[in-house]
């Protein structure tokens, strides 16, 4: 059994990042910047954000967060998105997501011009990673397709099953898997008899958000697993979907949480920011 070392790659990724950010620098004095606007006090979006921006920190980007009351209205918010669409000192805009229940999040997510869309949630950025065109990918899984290359895995032909099927996790990472010609499976809640798919697959990832889902005897011998989950366990600890301990030993490779596909969903949001940041300079 080997780890999937997201921690590690991710710290790779962002070295280079910080010295591309330093090139860009020299080449036309300015550095990427990224807008990120947090609505409410819920204190796992706003941990998520303090990472995002400690990250940009650590690599030379600018960054802006809007710090937004629970009540704001729709309309603030639309203008907000607005102002940083035209802002030429912003090149990425994500939006931190759960939105209170007052809030259009489509209507939102639409707004983000599609070339500063670094999270890849506009439905025109969706679309063209369904029909396998360039385009902006959502983090987390771009996060796991860079770790899987990173050890040389080739989803090719592997029969691989996806848990979990939201817009932001399940099925970005099922269109890339298929893109990248594996056969693919995609369960969720409804899903009659889960393990009866997990136990054939090659693969399996997990981004369901529930505790120990994934158990040994629902893995074949010599799997691959990729736990995206995030839970706080009773202990306050941070766990993932995997009976790690005893999945594990059965696996050829498995990402541990924390430390595994976390990491490079913040280092896939520095490289698509990046990205955004190369091009738009290219228009200037
Ligand atoms: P979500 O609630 O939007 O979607 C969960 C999906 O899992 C749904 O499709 C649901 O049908 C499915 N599901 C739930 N319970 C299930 C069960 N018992 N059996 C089979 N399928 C089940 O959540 P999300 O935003 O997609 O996030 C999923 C998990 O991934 C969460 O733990 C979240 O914290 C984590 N996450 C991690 C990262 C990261 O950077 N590692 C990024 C985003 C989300």
């Amino acid at each position: 059994m080997q780890i999937l070392d997201g921690k590690a790659l991710s710290k790779k990724i962002e070295t280079r990042i910080a010295s591309e950010v330093t090139t860009l620098r020299k080449a036309t004095g300015r550095v990427p910047g990224l807008a990120v606007i947090l609505v409410g006090q819920d204190p796992a979006s706003a941990a998520y954000v303090g990472m995002k921006k400690k990250a940009c920190d650590r690599v030379g980007f600018y960054s802006v967060t809007h710090e937004m009351p629970e009540d704001i209205s729709q309309d603030a918010i639309e203008n907000t998105i607005t102002m940083m669409n035209t802002n030429p000192n912003i090149d990425g805009i994500l939006i931190q997501l759960p939105l209170p229940k007052q809030i259009d999040t489509t209507k939102l997510l639409e707004l983000v011009a599609p070339e500063k869309d670094v999270d890849g949630f506009h439905p025109y950025n969706v679309g063209r990673l369904t029909t396998g065109l360039e385009g902006f990918v959502p983090c987390t899984p771009l996060g796991v397709m860079e770790l899987l290359h990173a050890y040389d895995i080739d989803v090719q032909g592997k029969d691989v099953v996806v848990v979990g099927a939201s817009n932001i996790v399940g099925k970005p990472m099922a269109s890339l898997l298929l893109n990248a010609n594996a056969t693919v499976t995609i369960t969720h809640i409804h899903t009659k008899d889960l393990a009866a798919y997990t136990r054939k697959a090659d693969i399996v990832l997990v981004g369901a958000g529930v505790i120990n889902l994934i158990t040994a005897n629902m893995v074949k011998e010599g799997a691959i697993v990729i736990d995206i989950g995030i839970n706080r366990n009773s202990d306050g600890k941070l766990v993932g979907d995997v009976d790690f301990d005893n999945v594990a030993p059965k696996t050829s490779y498995i990402t541990p949480v924390p430390g595994g596909v976390g990491p490079m969903t913040i280092a896939m949001l520095l490289q698509n920011t990046l990205r955004a940041a190369t091009a738009h300079a290219k228009e200037v």
